[in-house]
């Protein structure tokens, strides 16, 4: 049957659909509730009890892998434009929707939806070049031996079990695509599972695309509400895709199945990103005004909730105070409200529950920081404090203590962030280092030597540095942004893992063996496969 979305926008909230085994199935019971943050309201239901996750996962192995396998590269790269194309066409619907259960201004839904269609665009035009290709190379075939016709050739063969994507509640659009684009280009078909609290988002764009017939059966399925025992069918090929908080990406790497089946799994966890003033970037300065705008831009957007966005704010000491006030007073002029005005520049967060624990952050944060900007009488535009879950955007200074634990070890995941005050540059990369492996890093200074030696010094501890002179001043795509070209992925806390990377993602689905043959056949193999670098 056609998707069954009885959810669709503007209608009573009703109980999500899973796409599972080739078919829209809905568990039994009400499930847990997805709300719109600013009014309070519920907008639909989302329940996964009883549903039959085995059977689903063998269909995909069984049918949607097979099916996707028998395309090439190109073939599947062009699947990808298709998809990019249907999603593009209903922009203004998932704009509605991300309004209504995440609280996203444009602005916001922008970086999760156009993220998401751009990404796939990405793809489906850089997975074109290996065209009709089956298999990916890894350089040339090699002399292995006295004879020269024993050689060896390293290659990738597609994973033939199902990838597990289980996604953040922050975004349901991107992150469903990121991974899925990947996948899908690779030849492993996908099981998707978003956060249960945005899911509508995620489990609209995949009906959209089912209901257009691009994909062969059983290549894409969606499960909506719960993982239940979601992780214990998993088998040898399948991987785990996981992006969230560290605590739970430390339960999918120590499940059992996981453990002892060693399935691969790639962890996207929470950060404490740093930004970092150099010592040489005056108050005044293009690079301090840089520098004060990505920092407001990335304390708002999405109302904090990035795990790329920046948590620690370093300055060199001399500068503490007019960097600290100059984040405040452009805070003081950033309007909060419902997503809906057009006055609104940061909306809710993404509900109650988020709220309460933001709250609890900037409470704990504050045992061991200063305030040192927080709006009094907060009361956002449009809506009523006591049902919508609005956080006022709270900068703390963390002078007195710049080494504070809670400061470089509590992600307060909303509009909050610390200004960190540094004696010198070796201080500031100690300093930076403290969040034990974070995504994303940016460094702002008009000498450009500097920048080089702040990259090496924190390069061991950070997935992504940017390093902004005043001539990227305003032409660089932000701190928080994860662009598909580059990898995205931190180490330590933040997870250990690697998505994206152009080409190179494709790594993750694929097995890589070592072949050793006769020169002839090794020339075959390396005929038939393309090098995900040249192409
Ligand atoms: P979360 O509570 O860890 O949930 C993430 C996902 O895991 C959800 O889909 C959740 O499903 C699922 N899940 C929960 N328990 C599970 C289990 N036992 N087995 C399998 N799956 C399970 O994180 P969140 O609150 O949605 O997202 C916020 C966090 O994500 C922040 O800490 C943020 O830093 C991090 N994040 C990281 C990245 C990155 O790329 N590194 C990107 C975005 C967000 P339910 O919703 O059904 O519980």
């Amino acid at each position: 049957m056609a998707t069954t979305v009885e959810n669709r926008i503007g209608t009573e909230a009703k109980v999500l659909q899973s796409y599972l085994g080739g078919k829209w199935q809905a568990g039994s019971g009400q499930g847990a509730p997805l709300t719109n943050p600013t009014t309070g309201e519920t907008v639909a239901w989302a329940s996964s009890q009883g549903l039959d996750l085995k059977g689903a996962m063998e269909h995909s192995r069984n049918v949607g892998g097979p099916a996707l396998r028998k395309l090439s590269y190109g073939q599947r790269a062009e699947l990808l434009g298709k998809i990019a194309d249907t999603l593009a066409a209903r922009r203004d619907d998932w704009f509605e929707i991300a309004r209504k259960n995440s609280g996203n201004t444009k602005a916001d839904a922008s970086i999760d939806v156009d993220g998401a269609i751009f990404t796939l665009k990405y793809f489906a035009k850089s997975g074109g070049k290996l065209g009709g290709a089956r298999m990916l190379r890894d350089g040339a075939p090699m002399r292995l031996a006295k004879d020269p016709n024993f050689q060896g050739l390293h290659v990738g063969v597609p994973l033939d079990g199902v990838a597990v994507h289980i996604n953040a509640f922050n975004f349901p659009a991107w992150g469903l695509w990121e991974k899925a684009a990947v996948s899908l280009l690779a030849g492993v078909p996908v099981l998707s599972k978003p956060a249960t609290s945005t899911a509508w988002l995620a489990q609209e764009m995949v009906a959209a695309v089912i209901d257009a017939g691009i994909l062969p059966d059983g290549a894409l399925s969606i499960l909506c509400g719960s993982p239940n025992d979601l992780l214990d069918h998993l088998r040898l090929g399948d991987v785990v895709a996981f992006t969230g908080s560290a605590d739970t990406g430390e339960g999918i790497r120590q499940h059992a199945r996981v453990r002892r089946q060693n399935v691969r799994v790639n962890i996207e966890a929470d950060s404490l990103n740093a930004a970092l003033l150099g010592p040489d970037a005056a108050s005044g300065s293009p690079e301090f005004n840089f520098f004060v705008r990505e920092v407001v831009r990335e304390m708002t957007s999405k109302a904090g909730q990035k795990c790329t966005a920046i948590r620690r704010v370093l300055v060199p000491a001399e500068q503490a105070g007019a960097a600290t006030e100059a984040i405040a007073d452009a805070l003081s002029k950033v309007v909060v409200g419902d997503p809906a005005n057009a006055m609104t520049n940061m909306g809710p967060v993404v509900n109650m529950a988020q709220r309460k624990s933001v709250e609890e952050g900037i409470r704990n944060l504050g045992t061991q920081a200063d305030v040192a900007y927080m709006p009094e009488n907060f009361a956002p535009l449009d809506a009523d404090l006591a049902r919508a879950a609005f956080v006022a955007p709270t900068l703390f200074s963390a002078h007195k203590n710049p080494e504070a634990d809670l400061v470089h070890q509590l992600e307060v995941f909303g509009p909050v962030a610390t200004v960190v005050p540094y004696r010198d540059k070796q201080h500031a990369f100690e300093l930076a280092r403290r969040g034990g492996g974070s995504l994303a890093a940016s460094v702002y200074s008009g000498d450009t030597a500097f920048l080089a030696e702040a990259a090496l010094a924190l390069g061991t501890t950070h997935g992504r540095i940017m390093l902004i002179d005043p001539s990227i001043g305003d032409s660089h795509s932000g701190h928080g942004i994860v662009l598909p070209s580059c990898m995205h992925g931190g180490p330590g806390r933040a997870g250990g893992g690697e998505e994206l990377g152009g080409l190179h993602g494709l790594w993750f689905y694929h097995q890589r063996v070592a072949m050793q043959g006769s020169g002839v056949t090794l020339k075959l193999m390396e005929e038939a496969a393309a090098d995900p670098v040249s192409g």
